[in-house]
């Protein structure tokens, strides 16, 4: 989306339009210090936990970690897409953006085949509801529970089962065949025959709006499940229809997601229409396809809460896997519900009406470790240790990387408990696996030896080590140049805040994407930026003052990164020798020797 919006617009809207004007018709701010601070109009609070720096245009909330600029501001308060705020924002400015004619050209294009989908939906919307050529098909509906209102919400319709009844309506209304072609309408015809025929025929329409409401593509399911052909067809993907960018019933969701702070993710239309109908109007669907990480955007604008409750089948269980996966790197919390009876939503909630739906969502939905253990349990035979081996291995990256102890180690008790592997096997395992995530990077490390006396002066705990990262973090963004050396010197691995290191390896691609550091522009790196982490950036620009030397903040870090791997390993040390593995005592020992001479290194 970004790239509709050229980089000199952005940085024109940011010159010309004050954050503390836009965001002051929201809310109204206080001077308090160099800040102006306000009641969070993005969560319920009774004191002021808002703060807008107008010097730097940036926000930020204590209270919900919502921060940026005021692109990220007015996106979040109105809802819109980043073309859409530019958009706004312009205008304000009194920007023109019209006179970019490549905006132009496009929109002109778009609009034109919008137009044309939104005839059709009339056409297939009338078919199914007035013409007595669509019987069969409402018949289908009213089966299923549909009713009139929902019919009319999610604008559905019938293609006739001939092969040019749409195109005869289409031609009658000068719309051109290149244009129904375009907009994936019509196909020409296979072999040698000259002509095009209809693209769907004989199925129930589904019209695909994108989150204006307007018709972007359509999805066709056939009526009798004994007709040969695909059971569902979708456009095909065009100009304005890229599937992979898109949920269904987004538009008519979008609200509730966030009132409700929680997103239910179904695999299919009627799964979307049935909850609606049911009052459960938080769900959404991925078009049949692999889920992706810009619909994993699309939903974090909205919650971060994702419950995945795809069918029962091993195709389900695999789309849910892949779609976690996304989710979970895209930031998001995932939890993944499996109705009983092995239906799908659309089925459970006609039985058992919302209550009983939202009840299983509460209770019955898992997390990824709990998930995955129990999907490999049913694969693998766990009598075996090559079963046992299999499990673990399936699950151990997503081990690593649950921070919380008291989650690890409920985690590990259960996964132990279930294959029948010893509670310090399973941490031994963990310790092996991070520490071979680790190591590709200490390489560049070994030869860096910092000397510096004032070291002394800082606690080594944890409290320090988060100062400096978040003063290593200022201190990149403000010096660009800087990148490289704490490339050689730092380094990315180093750092033992998630967001930190997130941050600043965004920072190197973005600056390695845009053609160096000289060319580097914070407030337009601030809104390619995922949500939480503009929140993050925005924090530390706002608030942190304190200026630490640059050889203790890499001392800091350094002896910190050499303590928390030497602790690992003589974790490791320990489990191994209790499961009497020598030989993995051996290496890990030898590692152990080489980790602490390296870190005396630092020390001296
Ligand atoms: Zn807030």
């Amino acid at each position: 989306m970004i790239n509709f919006i050229p980089e000199e617009k952005v940085q024109e809207i940011l010159e010309r339009v004050s954050i503390e004007q836009i965001v002051s018709r929201y809310v109204s701010l206080k001077q308090q210090g160099k800040n102006l601070v306000a009641i969070c109009p993005f969560h319920s609070e009774d004191t002021p936990s808002f703060n807008v720096n107008p010097t730097k245009g940036l926000f930020y909330c204590f209270g919900c970690g919502a921060g940026g600029n005021v692109f990220t501001f007015i996106m979040k308060a109105e809802n819109y897409t980043f073309v859409e705020a530019a958009e706004f924002l312009a205008s304000q400015a009194g920007i023109l953006l019209e006179d970019n004619k490549l905006i132009k050209k496009v929109d002109k294009e778009k609009n034109s085949l919008i137009e044309i989908n939104s005839l059709a939906q009339k056409f297939f919307n009338y078919m199914l509801i007035d013409s007595t050529k669509g019987e069969k098909a409402l018949e289908y509906l009213k089966k299923r529970g549909v009713s009139n209102e929902i019919i009319a919400e999610f604008g559905l319709g019938y293609s006739l089962d001939e092969w040019d009844s749409l195109s005869k309506f289409m031609t009658k209304r000068k719309v051109s065949v290149s244009d129904l072609e375009k907009v994936g309408l019509i196909s020409p015809r296979q072999g040698n025959a000259s002509g095009y025929y209809d693209r769907f025929r004989g199925r129930i329409i589904f019209p695909i709006y994108n989150l204006n409401g307007l018709v972007i593509g359509f999805g066709g399911r056939i009526i009798d499940d004994s007709i040969k052909g695909p059971k569902y067809l979708n456009s095909p993907e065009t100009k304005i229809f890229q599937k992979s960018k898109l949920l269904y019933g987004m538009n008519l969701a979008r609200d509730e997601i966030r009132r409700k702070d929680l997103v239910i993710l179904v695999e299919g239309y009627m799964d979307v229409i049935a909850t609606h109908q049911n009052g459960v109007k938080n769900t959404v669907a991925s078009l049949g396809t692999a889920f992706t990480a810009e619909q994993a955007k699309i939903l974090k604008r909205y919650t971060d809460n994702v419950v995945i409750a795809y069918d029962a089948d091993e195709a389900g269980q695999e789309a849910s896997l892949r779609g976690l996966s996304v989710l979970n790197e895209n930031g998001c919390k995932v939890n993944i519900l499996t109705l009983p009876e092995k239906s799908d939503p659309d089925d459970y909630i006609r039985k058992y009406g919302a209550e009983g739906f939202m009840d299983c969502v509460k209770n019955k939905a898992i997390p990824l470790i709990e998930y995955k253990l129990k999907i490999a349990s049913q694969k693998n035979r766990l009598d075996t240790i090559e079963g046992k081996k299999k499990v673990l291995d399936f699950i151990i990256n997503d081990l690593t990387k649950v921070n919380s102890l008291v989650e690890r180690e409920y985690y590990i008790r259960l996964i132990s408990n279930k294959i029948g592997v010893t509670e310090q096997v399973i941490a031994a395992e963990m310790g092996k696996h991070s520490r071979s995530l680790q190591n590709i990077g200490t390489n560049r490390d070994k030869k860096v030896i910092v000397r510096n006396n004032s070291k002394e002066k800082y606690l080594m705990g944890n409290s320090a080590q988060v100062k400096v990262e978040r003063f290593l973090v200022r201190y990149v963004m403000e010096n660009p140049q800087n990148i490289e050396w704490f490339q050689e010197n730092v380094g990315v691995h180093s750092l033992q805040y998630s967001k930190s290191k997130l941050l600043i390896r965004d920072l190197i691609k973005y600056v390695e994407d845009s053609g160096g550091s000289d060319k580097f522009c914070f407030k337009n790196f601030l809104i390619t930026l995922p949500e939480d982490l503009q929140g993050y950036l925005s924090e530390i620009m706002t608030v942190d003052t304190e200026t630490y030397s640059i050889n203790d903040c890499v001392y800091i870090i350094k002896n910190n990164w050499y303590k928390l791997q030497v602790e690992n390993l003589k974790k490791e040390i320990s489990a191994a020798e209790e499961s009497e593995q020598k030989d993995i005592v051996d290496s890990l020992v030898s590692n152990l020797v080489e980790f602490q001479r390296d870190w005396k290194q630092i020390k001296s």
